[in-house]
């Protein structure tokens, strides 16, 4: 490896730690020191969650050509924070090494400042990670809250605050899923599992794919969840151009293998949709491995495995 190399390959050091769990709280209050302190990224909201919070999307980067932005989701699952933590690393990176004017895993940050728009969505689900970490508390709905979790612990809460599972409230293979669903018992809102009334059924759904279907600079959608270091490549019996090579390149940058998810994974999901609907390429990442919710101090092992495919990505499409 050259010097040169060696050097946009090292990670910068002057990153914020994370070391709690990534609440509402927390989040906005990163995004607040990032738009302090890097007033060229612009954020945005997407929509809002069943509770009334602002979902927030951040933008990186002034070109906006068709099929040339990509957009990157994280946190569907309330248990899976910790790919929220992924995306806030990334923004911090990208933002420290475009005001230097530095290069990162050999990409010039400033130039693709000013080529291509990285969207980013760090917490979808950000009613449903707030409750698996806080708990009810004393929300509008904590009766209802509770009854549907079955108690007041909700450390496997994966759902929204109406108790669905948004990765499977996509239109993709949505009732094919509800006939499976009943057969696991599921009845109606719960901690995880459950698919809504209706497909888009879900606020955070419905903004996330009305965002899509009108943006069309979006060319490539990645999804982060957690955990077991594979990548799916969404709905394999459609033709979505380039998708083959672009999932043996993440599976390279990252060394997690391709597969395809099995059972109840395999429907509604959003890669599933954006290939279906979209047919642009659209991959979901379950990083690192473990139990969830992962430990906050494997961040940092997990965002060395994802930071290549995270900056080289907008380059690739
Ligand atoms: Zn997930």
């Amino acid at each position: 490896m050259t010097e040169q190399k060696k050097k946009c390959c090292q990670r910068d050091k002057q990153l914020t730690p994370i070391t709690d769990p990534i609440d509402y709280k927390y989040l906005m209050s990163t995004l607040q020191d990032y738009s302090e302190r890097y007033p060229f990224i612009e954020i945005t909201y997407v929509g809002t969650s069943v509770l009334g919070r602002g979902i927030p999307m951040v933008t990186l980067g002034s070109g906006n050509s068709k099929r040339k932005s990509v957009l990157y989701v994280g946190c569907h699952h309330g248990m899976e924070w910790i790919t929220t933590g992924i995306l806030l690393r990334f923004i911090e990176e990208y933002c420290n090494a475009c005001e230097a004017g530095r290069c990162v895993c050999n990409v010039s940050i400033p130039r693709l400042y000013q080529r291509r728009c990285i969207h980013i969505i760090p917490q979808l689900n950000v009613d449903g990670a707030d409750l698996q970490i806080n708990g009810a508390g004393d929300s509008i709905m904590r009766e209802r809250l509770v009854s549907m979790n079955g108690g007041e612990d909700f450390s496997r809460w994966q759902a929204n605050a109406r108790g669905v599972d948004l990765n499977h409230n996509y239109d993709a293979g949505f009732y094919e899923y509800k006939a499976l669903e009943s057969t696991l018992g599921i009845e109606g809102g719960c901690a995880s599992k459950y698919s809504g009334v209706s497909p888009e059924s879900e606020p955070e759904v419905a903004s996330l794919t009305s965002f899509l279907r009108y943006s069309d600079d979006v060319g490539m959608v990645l999804t982060l969840h957690s955990q077991g270091e594979e990548i799916y490549c969404g709905d394999k019996s459609v033709y979505v151009p380039r998708r083959r090579s672009l999932a043996m390149l993440i599976s390279r940058l990252t060394g997690y293998r391709l597969a395809s998810p099995e059972g109840t994974a395999a429907y509604g999901g959003l890669s599933d949709w954006v290939t279906r609907e979209l047919r642009r390429p659209s991959f979901t990442v379950e990083c690192g491995k473990g139990e969830n919710p992962l430990p906050i101090s494997d961040l940092d092992d997990i965002y060395g495995r994802m930071r290549e495919t995270l900056f080289s990505c907008p380059i690739l499409i």
